[in-house]
């Protein structure tokens, strides 16, 4: 059978593994920690840095296509060690998507909207840029964010003032300011090419945050003709600019009639698992087939669906409370050390009635 191989072996991994296996295919993983998420499902794992050339071109003669599941891969390190015909995703997707101010200018250029920005090359130099943006704002490092790390808050001038006198990240770290945009709801979207370049999007997705971290996404979103058609145009528009291939992750907000594009992830996205069990094809299915060069049917979705993300010990309490749940569709990925906010694991369920409940037990502490 063909080989899959994945770099990075985290739950997105771990999840592209599950359906590609049953797909027939074997699955190869590289990441340094041995047993890491994908690795338990992979038929074999090489244990090294996502930058490491030799592994990489190890995995290349394993592997005749291989993908990644998160953004701060090496470029540089892919693009020397893997012969391009097997990366079929390429490497400037992740060129763009990997840096925050690149991504920004790249989709605005595109004359689709993201919210006022501005590139701080130096925090000493934010004041200057903050009256180009005003405030309230939001800082980001421009690299290797994620689940709101590397982020700061600046609500107004004092806030600024305060964050300055407290900084302790080296002053030449390449970041951005971004205008806070005052929305009513956070979308997603998720979008892929397949062989024929058909493009599939999956239902959109309404997400709720905890201290910026994704807290639960509910499927389908309920839109206007006017929003629903901007989200295709978006989703359409990334696809054809950036010859997608594999699944494209789109975060959005919503303000009044108003959409922003806020971030894209090249690859299966948090608030897009609810497609295990509630669409025909999950975009793990859709990521798998599109860069395997298979075709991808329309996407349908059977029931409305909710995610709930199990951080830290939330784990323990659905492992303990699963019982009296039948319906509930729990996913554990496995992770050998539970810390406080990590992603351990999530739950899934459809029909209105589970996702009342999955709503109220997630609001109970246990
Ligand atoms: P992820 O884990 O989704 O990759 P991230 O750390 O890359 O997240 P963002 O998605 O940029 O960070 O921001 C995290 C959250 O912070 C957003 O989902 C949103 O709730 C809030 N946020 C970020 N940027 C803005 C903005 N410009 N205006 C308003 N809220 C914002
Ligand atoms: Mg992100
Ligand atoms: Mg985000």
């Amino acid at each position: 059978p063909a080989t899959l191989g994945i770099v990075g072996g985290g739950q997105l991994g771990q999840m592209m593994a599950l359906a590609a296996k049953p797909m027939g295919y074997r699955v190869v993983v590289l990441d340094p920690q041995i047993n890491a998420p994908a690795a338990q499902i992979a038929d074999q794992q090489l244990v090294a840095n996502y930058d490491d050339e030799s592994a990489l071109r190890n995995l290349a003669d394993i592997a005749d296509v291989i993908t990644y599941e998160f953004e701060n891969v090496s470029q540089e390190a892919l693009a020397n060690a893997v012969p391009a015909k097997q990366l079929p995703q390429g490497t400037q997707l992740l060129h763009i998507t990997a840096n925050r101010l690149r991504e920004k200018t790249f989709i605005a250029d595109l004359g689709l909207p993201v919210a006022p920005f501005a590139a701080v090359d130096n925090v000493v130099a934010l004041d200057a840029s903050c009256h180009k943006v005003s405030l309230p704002a939001i800082l980001k490092t421009v690299e290797g964010g994620y689940d709101g790390h590397g982020q700061w808050d600046i609500p107004n001038q004092e806030a600024l003032a305060n964050l300055l006198a407290h900084w302790d990240v080296p002053v030449n770290t390449p970041m951005i300011l971004e205008k806070q945009i005052t929305f009513d709801r956070e979308l997603s979207v998720m979008v892929a090419r397949d062989i024929s370049g058909d493009i599939r999007t999956w239902p959109v997705t309404v997400n709720e945050h905890q201290n910026h971290i994704l807290h639960v996404s509910a499927a389908p979103a309920s839109l206007s003709d006017k929003i629903a058609d901007e989200i295709a145009h978006i989703a359409k528009t990334l696809a054809n600019a950036l010859n997608l291939v594999g699944v494209l992750g789109i975060e959005m907000f919503v303000a009044g009639d108003q959409v922003y594009v806020n971030e894209l992830a090249p690859r299966p996205h948090n608030s897009g698992h609810f497609t295990i069990e509630a669409t025909n094809v999950s975009q793990f299915e859709g990521h798998v087939r599109s860069v395997l060069g298979l075709p991808i049917p329309e996407i349908k979705q059977w029931a409305p669906a909710m995610m709930l993300n199990l951080l830290g010990d939330d784990i323990n309490r659905a492992r303990r409370e699963l019982i009296d749940h039948p319906e509930w569709h729990i996913h554990d990925y496995g992770k050998d050390e539970v810390k406080p906010g990590r992603k351990m694991g999530h739950i899934t369920v459809t029909g209105l009635r589970e996702m009342k409940a999955l709503r109220a037990w997630g609001h109970q502490k246990g």
